[in-house]
């Protein structure tokens, strides 16, 4: 799991390990508007065909089709940290009805990058 650790940088930039391989780049979300800084943790994992990502309290798990294309890339690191703030928003702590739900579409109608192909 340690080899798979992104940490983040001061640059909002998420490096992987101490030798700067597998930078991931927040550029695109950061011209965006984004405050790509809320992420703390970036986690790549092993994961089942056609789930690419998976939301932690603070940052995100990806799965290797999460890095298909710089696209694809993109358009997982936005869901994630629209999940990120719906977090620190408080807003994922209401488990009521149909919430997940109603984050999911949050989520849908705030994002900038669509799926690539959609
Ligand atoms: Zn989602």
């Amino acid at each position: 799991m340690r080899d798979n650790h992104y940490a983040v940088s001061h640059f909002g930039r998420l490096r992987r390990g101490r030798r700067g391989h597998d930078q991931i780049g927040l550029d695109a979300l950061n011209l965006a508007g984004y405050d790509t800084s809320l992420f703390k943790e970036l986690i790549k994992v092993d994961m089942p065909t056609g789930f690419r990502a998976m939301s932690l309290d603070d940052g995100a798990a990806l799965g290797k089709e999460a890095f298909e294309s710089q696209d694809w890339l993109v358009h997982v690191l936005e869901e994630e940290l629209l999940h990120v703030i719906q977090k620190a928003q408080g807003l994922a702590e209401e488990f009521g009805r149909g919430t997940a739900l109603e984050l999911e579409s949050d989520v849908n109608e705030a994002r900038k990058f669509p799926a690539p192909g959609s």
